[in-house]
C-alpha cells in the first residue's frame, strides 16, 4: 500500500466506494463522478502507479482487469450494445489518481476521437 494513494485506501476499505466486484488480485467500484450510466472503475489491489511503470510480471494483472472490465459490463447487459474501456496516463490523458484503474463506461453512445 502506497502512502496517500487514495485507490489503495478504498482498496483497504479505509474509504468507503460503491464495490461492484472484488477478489483476491482487483477491486472494482462505481466512479464518485460518473461520466456514463455505468461507470466503474477496475484497480489492482497492488500498488502500479502508471501504465509507464507496469512491466512483464504484470501482464496476467492487466489481463484480469481487462477481462473483468468486460465481465462486468456482460453482467450489467451492455456486452453487445457496447462499452467503453480507458486508462488515463499522466497530464496530458488526464490521470488524476496515481494508482492504475481502467475505466469502464457504458449506457450511451461515446464520440471518436475522444476529447
Ligand atoms: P483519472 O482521471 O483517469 O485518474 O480517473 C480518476 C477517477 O477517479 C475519476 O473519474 C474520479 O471521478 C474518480 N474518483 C476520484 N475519487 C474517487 C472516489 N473516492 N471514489 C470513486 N471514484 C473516485
Ligand atoms: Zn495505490
Amino acid at each position: 500500500m502506497a502512502a496517500d494513494c487514495l485507490f489503495c485506501k478504498i482498496v483497504a476499505g479505509e474509504i468507503p466506494a460503491s464495490i461492484v466486484y472484488q477478489d483476491d488480485r482487483l477491486v472494482a467500484f462505481n466512479d464518485i463522478n460518473p461520466q456514463a450510466p455505468l461507470h466503474a472503475l477496475v484497480v489492482p489491489r497492488q500498488h502500479i502507479a502508471s501504465l509507464n511503470v507496469l512491466s512483464v510480471k504484470d501482464d496476467e494483472l492487466v489481463g484480469e482487469m481487462v477481462r473483468r472490465a468486460a465481465a462486468i459490463a456482460r453482467e450489467k447487459g451492455y456486452a453487445d450494445g457496447g462499452f467503453r474501456t480507458v486508462f488515463n496516463t499522466n497530464a496530458d490523458a488526464g490521470q488524476t489518481v496515481f494508482h492504475i484503474h481502467l475505466h469502464l463506461l457504458a449506457g450511451r453512445r461515446f464520440s471518436w476521437p475522444p476529447g
